[in-house]
């Protein structure tokens, strides 16, 4: 090494431009970041700053737009038309970055580095499996997301179809067109053209019910045409082990997807549990009940919810995290437990720190004179940067349905008159304490990761602050100006597609709208969040393709 800069150091004698140049890249700090999913990309289209070196390590060249996989399923929408090529994203940029298909298999966080293995083998080897190398980083940043998880539920591996990548929408699109041309067939009873045409869906999420619904679409409006002899045989059942189908929506979205299901004349079966799938038969558990009903089927769509990926839960075990269920960082993204490292999207979660726990500075910081004694006044001076620091407040002053802030403070003396009250340190924590209890974590979506990666970027393109300040912003210093605020997440509402193009929309404020103008919404939504141009247009030709001619049922 040190011959190396020698020779830079030579070089800049006779010429003094490309020694720079080395100079500059041998200092340049290493950032590699794992995955090409939405929390990756997202961090990769908003980096700008040109003084680190990126590696990208992702299995997958590409990019998915997974909100639209379930319209690839039935044909609505072509596979091609939602992935970007990870390489034209990374092309783009002014900053030295590189990709490397590869999977991560393991994280040295002491020696700072990664063992990976190609994602394919290369030519001049026998073996199947790829080679591995590794891989030194001064900035680590985890983007793998998490798989699907099966909760060790008998025969759900090999049995069941899955819908997280854009191989898994195919296969199920060619395996809903298989199934209608098999029970098309002669010769087969009535019977086993209706096991061939009964699809179960497993998990009453946004995922199974949008795939519930362009398959009920599908079966209206192309097979009826299609395939006439055999449409009537068709069934679809729904599974839910909750009460309820959506359950992370407002009730009234709810309510009208199982009246709408009910109306499509999907089977939907809350309180019921799989407790075992065969090759032919799926067994259910009513909720209280010890007895088991088997049915047969001819495809499974199993759409439950997401596990840890098995780096991560190695990688958490190395770190002294192995009790949790998600990778835990502070609310700046940094792991806890381990230095220069990063997780978002779906792998990690935010450890958010209660406002309980500083209770006593905060009190201090706000009891200017100490007097020993807050009162609304005091507190309402320094609420800005406790905001800044614990979301949770902001969270639980802005929303409708919890009563203001201020009036917590004044329950805690009995309801006094606002400008009297007087709250001691303990009465403050008790105050306080309600608004810790209505903390969750951020849900597992793409909105979620994309701001992550957005959030990231914007700290790695100001990094020299954030090292002047590690802990994030200064917190009570009362300038009142925060260098680095911690992530806040905005949410900008959520869809859930019902087919028959109709969707739910709930957007922020409590704003509930259903029905087709809502489709409407989620079409030019949809369309603008596009990662490029070129993807916009095939996806929006693909609607339009739709619309006139059907959906293509080759498969
Ligand atoms: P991912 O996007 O899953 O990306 C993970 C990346 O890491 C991939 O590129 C993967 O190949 C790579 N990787 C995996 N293992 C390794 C490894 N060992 N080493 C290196 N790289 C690795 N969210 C919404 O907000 N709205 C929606 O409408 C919506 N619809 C959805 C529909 C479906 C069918 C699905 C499956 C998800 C949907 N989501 C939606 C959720 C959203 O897709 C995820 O929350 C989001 O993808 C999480 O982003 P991520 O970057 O954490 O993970
Ligand atoms: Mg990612
Ligand atoms: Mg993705
Ligand atoms: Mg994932
Ligand atoms: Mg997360």
């Amino acid at each position: 090494n040190s011959n190396r800069g020698h020779v830079a150091h030579a070089d800049a004698i006779t010429s003094n431009s490309i020694a720079h140049a080395d100079a500059n890249t041998s200092k340049k700090k290493k950032v590699v970041v794992l995955g090409t999913g939405w929390a990756g990309m997202s961090f990769l289209k908003n980096l700008n700053n040109s003084t680190y070196e990126v590696k990208v390590v992702s299995p997958r060249n590409f990019f998915v737009f997974t909100p639209l996989l379930p319209s690839v399923t039935c044909g609505k929408v072509e596979a091609r038309s939602i992935v970007e090529p990870i390489r034209n994203i990374i092309r783009k940029k002014n900053i030295n970055v590189s990709y490397c298909e590869a999977e991560c298999i393991k994280i040295d966080p002491a020696n700072k580095k990664i063992y990976c293995r190609a994602a394919r083998a290369t030519l001049n080897t026998n073996s199947k499996q790829g080679e591995e190398f590794a891989v030194g980083y001064d900035y680590l940043i985890i983007a793998v997301g998490a798989q699907v998880n099966t909760f060790n539920t008998p025969g759900v591996e090999g049995n069941c179809h899955f819908l997280k990548e854009i191989e898994d929408a195919q296969k199920i699109r060619k395996n809903v067109i298989e199934s209608f041309e098999k029970a098309s067939l002669p010769n087969l009873s009535e019977e086993e053209r209706k096991k061939i045409l009964h699809f179960v869906v497993v998990g009453g999420g946004p995922t199974g019910v949008e795939f519930s619904g362009e398959l009920r679409d599908f079966v209206n409006e192309d097979v009826l045409k299609l395939y006439p002899t055999v449409q009537h045989l068709v069934k679809i059942t729904v599974i839910e082990a909750t009460d309820h189908v959506l359950n992370m929506f407002d009730k009234r979205i709810t309510k009208f997807a199982e009246s709408k299901f009910l109306r499509d004349d999907i089977d939907v079966k809350l309180g019921s549990m799989v407790t075992k799938i065969t090759e032919n038969e799926i067994s259910t558990k009513a909720k209280g009940s010890d007895k088991t009903t088997s049915m047969p089927y001819g495809m499974v769509l199993w759409s439950t919810g997401i596990g840890q990926r098995p780096l991560i839960k190695d990688f958490m075990k190395q770190i002294g995290q192995g009790n949790r269920r998600a990778l835990a960082t502070d609310e700046w993204l940094r792991v806890e437990g381990c230095d220069n490292v990063y997780a978002l999207g779906d792998c990690a979660t935010i450890n958010q720190r209660k406002v309980v726990e500083d209770i006593a500075e905060i009190f201090k910081r706000a009891d200017k004179d100490n007097s020993g004694k807050l009162t609304v006044k005091k507190f309402t001076e320094i609420m800005d940067d406790v905001i800044a620091r614990y979301p949770q407040v902001k969270l639980y002053m802005k929303s409708k349905r919890v009563r203001n802030f201020v009036d917590i403070l004044t329950e805690a003396k009995g309801n006094a008159a606002k400008e009297t009250i007087e709250l001691s340190i303990e009465e403050f924590k008790t105050a306080l304490s309600v608004v810790d209890s209505k903390m969750k974590n951020l849900p597992a979506t793409a909105q979620v990761a994309n701001q992550q990666g957005a959030y990231l970027a914007k700290c790695f393109n100001r990094m020299e602050d954030c090292e002047k300040n590690p802990e994030g912003p200064p917190r009570f210093r009362g300038t009142g100006r925060h260098r680095f605020h911690p992530f806040r997440y905005r949410h900008l509402g959520q869809f859930a597609p019902l087919g028959g193009e109709k969707t739910a929309a709930q957007l922020p404020g409590d704003w509930v709208s259903i029905g087709h103008s809502s489709q409407w919404l989620w079409y030019s939504i949809y369309a603008s969040k596009q990662v490029s141009w070129r993807t916009r247009a095939l996806v929006v030709s693909d609607w339009i393709r739709r619309f006139i001619f059907g959906r293509d049922a080759s498969g």
